[in-house]
């Protein structure tokens, strides 16, 4: 399958890089994963009920997911939430599908962010491919390198990491934190970046 080496030339550009790159972006299994791991996620929030005593009921959010293989596309038209069935309040688990509140996965935003901006040719290639407008990825890696580094979330998870991250690399610097194959790799990157997925993440995906 999909070796470390290859990701450890993530940053570096290599036309092997994007093909790993493609490669996990078609793997249905991945994507079977992801959807898993937020029904898991989903069940324990549920499972925990409302702070007012109240139970969970269902009140997902649709979404139109981008670059998402059509044949788990149907998996990715709803992001898990519930509402109390007293106070009305709603609870959303996190999730490693998701990252920002629009149709692009947080798969996409990683692995099209992690392309080097100065290799347009191949970034461009790749986020083409995804159908990912360049201002929109250009919104991406300023969010990454600039509002990121500025969460309470970073503040406290980044200290894990010595010697600090390369902010200015995110989200490659990142991921290179993280050890396994590919899909390891990024699943633990997805995780990790989690408890931004249910804040009022700053980053518009419109285009
Ligand atoms: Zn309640």
């Amino acid at each position: 399958m999909y070796e470390r080496t290859l990701w450890g030339s993530l940053w570096l550009p290599s036309q092997e890089t994007l093909q790993v790159c493609h490669a996990l972006l078609q793997d249905i299994e991945f994507f079977r994963l992801l959807v898993r791991i937020d029904k898991e996620l989903a069940a324990e929030v549920r499972a925990g009920g409302c702070a007012c005593g109240g139970v969970l009921h269902c009140g997902n959010f649709p979404r139109k997911p981008k670059g998402c293989p059509a044949e788990v596309r149907s998996e990715f038209e709803w992001r898990f939430s519930f509402c109390c069935n007293r106070c009305r309040c709603r609870a959303t688990p996190v999730s490693v599908r998701f990252l920002g509140q629009r149709g692009y996965l947080g798969l996409t935003m990683v692995l099209v962010s992690s392309q080097p901006a100065a290799q347009t040719a191949a970034a461009g290639r790749l986020s083409t491919t995804l159908d990912v407008p360049v201002r929109t990825v250009q919104r991406w890696r300023q969010w990454w390198r600039q509002q990121l580094p500025l969460t309470a979330f970073w503040q406290v998870a980044s200290a894990r990491f010595m010697p600090p991250v390369a902010t200015e690399q995110i989200p490659a610097s990142l991921l290179e934190r993280f050890v396994g194959n590919a899909g390891d790799v990024l699943l633990r990157l997805l995780v990790f970046l989690t408890p931004l997925t249910i804040g009022t993440i700053a980053l518009s995906e419109g285009c």
